[in-house]
């Protein structure tokens, strides 16, 4: 089954329940400060959650556009090294704002796997957890869903616990919230990784497909929970790895959409298509990424939103020029992604040769310092160091136009030590001799990219402390 007819199952399934079909909404969130980019189907229905948004239906259902690329939803170091994540993917996901909560929540995901008039996933491969304390989910599983106690596991909040699993959904620091019950895939003994709640959890073989989260609080400033108006469900489920899942292969770099990409990647990059590449695989996610970006109105640029842009292409550009693609290619990988998917998202077709207008001009611009700056990363290594020293990164940074998060990822790859500490005193120190001068505009030496804002690092807001903060992963 192809994506697109997935996308559309999973929608009648919804609407056959009386869930008011609606339209994905912008990667850039309407009117919410608290988070950068929609990071979940639910974002855009905030309000229901909370009550000041009075809508003429209680049950709705989606396939939203979501980006995890900053913020407390970060994949991008993902990317590239697990089957499973993407910065830009599709969440599907069913609502209900005060309407059915945890049995109808729960009764309607299992019929849509494994009715017989839907998915029909084998029930023996799927696993789910509960919140730890959450015994009336729990309880729907196993004696109304007829799963097995031993497919059933409970999973706390994560905190301080060892393992990654976190059965309470957040939206971001702030926002609505509540506990959540996850459905998983199991791919079989040949995949790396163990079941939810082990130690080796992270792998790819237990694949998390679906997350039915039962929003019941508010979490404000202080980190106070306050129920909600009225209990509510919220879930999603990735598109791509629901594919990955019916298409019957074990990466979603497998799936119809993303292994197109994957394609024209290593035709632009003249190296042959394979899937144990990981820069095919990163330029396959990036340009979706990028994509819809400018599609929904951001443009590469030196703060915020458009950083992050900046950052994504750099990133993929820099694993094109690693597989010795040394001229702009990325751009084209806009017209591949409008075959792909410009049937579901016009927006591609229409904004075609804007998009690809924005990532070439970005590609160029980086391309001029690209070559140089990767000859003086080579150069400062030599002799064997396994240490990259803050000093180069900074000057890759702020001369060669390197966000500081690509350097990282050059290292990751190489193995090699960065020294992050450095590098923030190089920046620190840069900064005040920059205040000392009185001018809030760094010039000679540091315009990589022309503009005369390429070096920010005065506020709270800059692109600076935002990547520091990202690399740190808060
Ligand atoms: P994971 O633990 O695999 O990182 P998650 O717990 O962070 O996933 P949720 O926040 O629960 O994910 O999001 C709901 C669903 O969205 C997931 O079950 C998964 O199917 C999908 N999803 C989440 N993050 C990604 C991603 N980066 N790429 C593709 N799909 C994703
Ligand atoms: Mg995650
Ligand atoms: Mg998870
Ligand atoms: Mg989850």
């Amino acid at each position: 089954m192809k994506s697109t007819e997935i996308r559309q199952k999973f929608l009648d399934f919804f609407a056959s329940k009386n869930h008011q079909v609606v339209s994905s909404s912008s990667l850039i969130p309407g009117n919410d400060p608290t988070i950068m980019f929609t990071v979940a189907g639910m974002v855009q229905f905030k309000d229901c959650f909370l009550g000041f948004d009075k809508r003429s239906y209680t049950r709705a259902a989606t396939s939203q556009k979501c980006l995890r690329a900053g913020g407390k939803h970060n994949d991008l170091e993902n990317v590239g090294y697990t089957a499973r994540h993407h910065t830009f993917f599709e969440m599907l996901g069913n609502f209900s704002f005060g309407d059915y909560f945890k049995r109808d929540a729960i009764t309607f995901a299992w019929e849509f796997l494994t009715g017989d008039q839907w998915l029909q996933l084998p029930k023996d491969k799927l696993m789910v957890t509960v919140y730890a304390s959450d015994d009336e989910a729990y309880d729907i599983w196993h004696k109304e869903m007829g799963v097995p106690a031993d497919k059933i596991v409970r999973i706390g909040d994560n905190k301080g616990a060892p393992y990654a699993s976190d059965n309470f959904w957040t939206m971001g620091d702030t926002g609505p919230c509540g506990p959540c019950t996850e459905i998983f895939f199991d791919h079989g003994p040949s995949v790396a990784g163990g079941p939810p709640g082990s130690p080796d959890e992270d792998g790819d073989r237990y694949m998390e497909i679906w997350n039915n989260v039962f929003m019941q609080f508010n979490r404000d400033e202080t980190g106070t929970l306050h129920p909600l108006p009225k209990p509510s469900v919220d879930t999603g489920m990735g598109l791509e790895r629901l594919s990955t899942v019916l298409q019957g292969v074990k990466s979603n770099y497998e799936t119809d959409i993303l292994a197109g990409l994957v394609k024209a990647a290593a035709r632009e990059t003249s190296v042959a298509y394979s899937q144990d590449v990981p820069s095919l695989k990163v330029i396959a996610d990036h340009i979706r990424a990028c994509a819809f970006l400018v599609a929904d109105g951001v443009l590469p640029s030196n703060e915020g939103r458009g950083y992050v842009l900046r950052r994504i292409v750099r990133r993929a550009v820099r694993h094109g020029y690693k597989l010795g693609q040394k001229g702009v290619f990325f751009h084209k990988l806009v017209a591949d992604l409008a075959v792909l998917m410009g049937d579901a998202y016009p927006q591609l077709r229409e904004g075609q040769a804007r998009i690809e207008d924005a990532l070439r001009l970005e590609e160029e611009q980086f391309a001029r310092t690209l070559d140089i700056g990767m000859a003086l990363l080579e150069k400062s290594l030599e002799g064997g160091k396994k240490v990259l020293d803050g000093k180069t990164a900074f000057t890759l940074h702020s001369t060669y136009g390197f966000p500081i998060d690509l350097t990282a990822d050059i290292c990751r790859e190489r193995e090699l030590e960065l020294d992050m500490a450095g590098y923030e005193r190089e920046l620190k120190e840069e900064q005040e001799r920059g205040r000392a001068a009185g001018t809030f505009k760094m010039t000679a030496g540091l315009a990589y990219d022309g503009a005369a804002s390429c070096f920010h690092g005065y506020s709270e807001s800059s692109r600076d402390a935002t990547v520091i903060a990202l690399y740190k992963g808060s």
